[in-house]
């Protein structure tokens, strides 16, 4: 598989508020419960080692970060699902900011939910694929800290999983940011969605 490492990351903004940039170039924006490695597998995939707050105080992410990657195509980190800690008000803003975002014309090419293989999958997570569900935006499962799970293990996870969210256990992705497993098909599948 061809590598592909960015040469460029730029952060073009952290907002709550359309618009949204760049709506000239493809976005993938990335989804998941708090807590769940979002961060870090960002940093993974560009490289960076700070680029998002990695294990910052989980729900910390209160807006939407979009990055510029090679002047090509924008990844957005989603604010973090689930912070028991914020009143509902606030949690209401994040969600309403993120649909918003989602229904936007064009919106995201494509959206990845980020899903902790070492748990199985909680309410949070049925939430983020309900609310990504009608928007009819093409969406991908994929599993982080594979590192935690042991290869005789990842079959119940995976079906587990995939009973769960009712998607195809083959199309589940495992990735570690400790390891570096899945990133180059990462990088593949947001190539494609992007139309790279
Ligand atoms: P976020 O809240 O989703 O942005 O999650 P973070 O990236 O801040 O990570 C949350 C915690 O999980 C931190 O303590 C990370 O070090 C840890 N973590 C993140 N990714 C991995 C991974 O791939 N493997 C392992 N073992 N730990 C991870």
């Amino acid at each position: 598989m061809k590598k592909y490492r960015p040469k460029n990351v730029e952060e073009i903004s952290k907002t709550l508020k359309p618009p949204w940039p760049h709506p000239e170039l493809p976005h993938v924006a990335i989804a998941g419960r708090s807590n769940v490695g979002k961060s870090s597998l960002v940093n993974k995939l560009t490289s960076r080692k700070k680029l998002a707050g990695v294990g910052k105080t989980p729900g910390k992410t209160k807006a939407l970060q979009f990055f510029r990657v090679d002047h090509k195509f924008i990844l957005c980190d989603l604010p973090g699902y689930g912070y028991a800690k914020v009143s509902k008000q606030l949690r209401s803003l994040w969600q309403d900011a993120v649909l918003d975002y989602f229904d936007s014309d064009p919106g995201p090419a494509g959206i990845i939910i980020l899903m902790d293989a070492r748990h199985a999958p909680a309410k949070l997570d049925e939430q983020i694929v309900a609310d990504v569900l009608p928007t009819g935006i093409p969406w991908m499962p994929v599993l982080t800290k594979a590192d935690k799970v042991p290869r005789g293990q990842r079959r119940k996870v995976q079906m587990r999983v995939s009973e769960t969210l009712k998607v195809d256990g083959d199309m589940l992705a495992w990735t570690s940011s400790v390891t570096g497993e899945g990133i180059e098909t990462l990088w593949q599948e947001i190539l494609e969605l992007t139309g790279q």
